[in-house]
Parts: structure tokens; C-alpha cells; sequence
């Protein structure tokens, strides 16, 4: 006999598949998105597309308030022990299917039968179910993806970026967050191609891994300003977001020596500010503590630009030990710069301040 687990409000058993307790949080955020939704609109209907043991389903169920969950599982021999653990919801709230996932899709979107929430957790890059989120997903609802492919968001690899996501990315500081904006801007440009935009609800970078959910909406979002080039000088540490019409005469405003080039990629926010607010409420009112340190990050996060500063970096440049984080932040706050941790790295900021700044302000700190 197999496992019993616990996560939050429900019990399951794992059979031989798939569970890592540690990415219990990642659940946590799409359960209270789906449960904010389902209090705005009244309905949801979740598909999940690559349900393994299916603890997401029955979480949307149950504690997300689903109406009904389409389940399906690409493996058929985990389908005995999915249907042993919904039990409860088969077959007035939900059915289970065992199709690859763009079978399943497919049959949907030729249907014409679109979710409230589509969630596709796979590995890899997650840009091969873009088009398939984007088939099956109502307008106004919401897409939830994964990509779990580090050695190409971080640079490693950038033909293979160019593959998955038609942008070629490298390396710097802040390839974590890259991952994040690379899987945005693909989502956004192919929701471009259809005249359709989406706009993110959340971004959230765990264990090497990137998920974003996002709202599909009628209008295209998609503009040269929030989908574009981030460049990294790394010379002198510092970012830049050169426009589409002057990349050819990108450089360093400091230095003048060469930018390192990455994108296309999403610039704009990482998050909804407002809908991170009500999932804060709605965690709060949970008792969920983790959840709600992780969520003031990232409403904190949302308006700086679309990059960090690990410590470790200034701390190397300035030839000091690693300046102290949360005094870093308050006396660049007190200079009248933007400034907050990430939600991404512990170790690192966001800040409207130049690498020169920050060595300054974090030698001076290092001061006994
Ligand atoms: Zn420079």
C-alpha cells in the first residue's frame, strides 16, 4: 500500500506517482487565485491538464470552491489511484481522462469548451502548451504554467531558447526572473497572434523552477515597451532596456562598453497588484503564513524594474563583505530610491539604483 499524504485540506494517496511536498506552495498560490476568481465570477471550472496524483484538482475542488474539475493525466497507470483519490468529486463535479495533453486540447477547443482555469504543471520549458492554454482558456480566465527548464532561461543555451520561445537570452545576474518574463512574453506575443493579450496575475520563481499565471483578455496587451530587450553591461554591473529602434546603438550609459543582449522578453509587471492583494486577504483569513510573507513580497516587488541585484555581486564589486539587506534597502529608500527585496532570491534586491550607487551606499554601510 502506497502512502497517505496530507496537503492543506485534503488526503491522498501518491501510488507510484509523482508528489513533492515542497511544491506545496506553488499549489497553495493557484488555489487562492482560483478561489479569488471564483468569488469575482461566481463559476470555475478548472482543467488540469497533467493531474498526476491529482492533489491540485481535488485542492481546486475543495478548497478553491471549483464547480467542476476537468482531470487528465497522461500516464494510464496512475489513473487507478487518481480516480481512487477523487472519489468524492467523480462523477457529479469532475471527469478524468488519461490523453496527451494536446489531445486533450485539441478535443476541447474543437468542443469549444473553455475553463476558467487552465492549469498545465510540466516539466521542461512550458512554451510547447502556450497554444494549447491559449485554446482551452474562456476570455477573462485564467492560464497557469510551468517552466522547469533552467539551463535555458539561464543563458546556458540560448539556441535552445531560440527554439522554445523565438528569444535569445544569456547570462547575468538575474537570469532567474529571465525565466519568468521568457515564458510571459511568449504567452503575451502568441496571445498577440491571435488578437488576444494577456495580462499576469502572478510570477513566481521556486526551487529552479518558473510559473506564471495569467488573465486572457480581448484586447491585445502586447507593445514595444513591455516586450523587448533587457541588456546587462558586464563590466560595470548594470542593466539597461535599450528600445527595439536603438539596439543597434545599444550601450553601456555608464562605460559605453558593450551590452549583453537578452530577449525578446515581457518587461512589464510580474504581478497584479490588486489580485495579489485579495489572495493576501484570503491567506490571511487561512492562517496560511507562509503564503502571506511570500505574497507582501511580491505586491512590494511589482512596480520596480525588471531585474535584481543579488548581495553577492555588489558585495564582490564594492570589495566588502555582503552588505546587510534590509538596512541596504531602507537607506536607498531614505535616498529617494525605489527599492525591496524579491520574492525570487533572498539574497538579492530590486532597486531603481545604479550598481555605482549601490557600492557607495553598501561601503558605507560596511563602515563599523
Ligand atoms: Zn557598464
Amino acid at each position: 500500500m502506497s502512502e497517505q499524504h496530507r496537503e492543506r485540506s485534503v488526503t491522498f494517496n501518491a501510488g507510484s506517482g509523482f508528489y513533492r511536498p515542497k511544491s506545496r506552495i506553488v499549489r497553495d498560490l493557484g488555489i487562492l487565485a482560483a478561489a479569488v476568481y471564483r468569488a469575482e465570477k461566481g463559476e470555475l471550472r478548472v482543467l488540469d491538464g497533467m493531474s498526476a496524483t491529482g492533489v491540485r484538482s481535488l485542492r481546486y475542488w475543495q478548497e478553491s470552491g471549483a464547480d467542476w474539475v476537468t482531470v487528465n493525466e497522461g500516464n494510464p497507470d496512475l489513473l487507478s489511484t487518481l480516480r481512487d483519490n477523487l472519489r468524492e468529486l467523480l462523477p457529479n463535479y469532475g471527469q478524468v481522462s488519461s490523453l496527451p495533453v494536446h489531445r486533450l486540447c485539441l478535443e476541447k477547443s474543437l468542443a469549444g469548451d473553455r475553463h476558467d482555469l487552465v492549469d498545465i504543471d510540466a516539466f521542461g520549458s512550458g512554451s510547447a502548451f502556450v497554444q494549447d492554454a491559449l485554446e482551452v482558456t474562456k476570455i477573462g480566465g485564467l492560464m497557469y504554467l510551468t517552466s522547469t527548464d533552467g539551463r535555458t532561461y539561464s543563458g546556458r543555451e540560448p539556441q535552445k531558447a531560440l527554439r522554445q520561445y523565438g528569444a535569445y537570452v544569456r547570462s547575468h545576474p538575474a537570469v532567474q526572473e529571465q525565466g519568468l518574463r521568457l515564458l510571459l512574453g511568449t504567452l503575451q506575443q502568441q496571445a498577440a497572434q491571435r488578437n488576444l493579450g494577456i495580462e499576469p496575475i502572478f510570477s513566481f520563481f521556486w526551487g529552479d523552477t518558473c510559473r506564471v499565471m495569467a488573465r486572457l483578455v480581448k484586447k491585445t496587451q502586447l507593445t514595444e515597451e513591455n516586450y523587448g530587450w533587457l541588456g546587462y553591461c558586464h563590466h560595470c554591473g548594470n542593466y539597461a532596456l535599450p528600445p527595439w529602434r536603438k539596439l543597434s546603438q545599444s550601450s553601456c550609459v555608464h562605460d559605453e562598453q558593450p551590452l549583453t543582449l537578452s530577449g525578446a522578453l515581457w518587461l512589464g509587471t510580474l504581478h497584479d497588484t490588486e489580485f495579489l492583494g485579495k489572495m493576501l486577504a484570503l491567506a490571511k483569513t487561512w492562517a496560511w503564513s507562509d503564503v502571506t510573507e511570500r505574497l507582501e513580497i511580491m505586491i512590494a516587488e511589482n512596480l520596480l524594474p525588471p531585474y535584481f541585484f543579488p548581495l553577492k555581486e555588489i558585495g564582490y564589486r564594492a570589495k566588502i563583505d555582503l552588505p546587510p539587506r534590509d538596512r541596504l534597502i531602507t537607506t536607498l529608500q531614505e535616498k529617494g530610491f525605489q527599492a525591496s527585496r524579491t520574492h525570487i532570491q533572498a539574497e538579492a534586491i530590486k532597486t531603481n539604483a545604479t550598481m555605482g550607487e549601490l557600492e557607495a551606499i553598501a561601503t558605507e554601510l560596511s563602515k563599523p
